[in-house]
C-alpha cells in the first residue's frame, strides 16, 4: 500500500538530499518498506538520490 505525505518521515530517507530544503516542493510516497521523494518539477519524478546537485533547486523559505 502506498501513501503519500507532504511532510518528511521518520527516518528521513537520504537526509543529505538537497531535495528535503527545496521548495518545489517533494512529496514523500512510502511503502511498507521503502520511502521515495516524488519531485514535482522533474518530468522522470524520481531523481536518483540522494540529489547533491539540481538545477530547479530553490531554497525552502524559513518558517515565519
Ligand atoms: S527540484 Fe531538484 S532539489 Fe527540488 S525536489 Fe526536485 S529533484 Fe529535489
Amino acid at each position: 500500500m502506498l501513501s503519500t505525505a507532504m511532510n518528511p518521515p521518520e527516518p528521513l530517507p537520504f537526509p543529505d538530499s538537497l531535495c528535503h530544503r527545496c521548495a518545489a516542493p517533494p512529496k514523500y510516497v512510502q511503502t511498507r518498506t521503502s520511502t521515495f521523494i516524488l519531485c514535482p518539477l522533474l518530468p522522470q519524478k524520481y531523481a536518483p538520490q540522494p540529489v547533491r546537485a539540481c538545477s530547479l533547486f530553490r531554497p525552502l523559505a524559513p518558517a515565519t
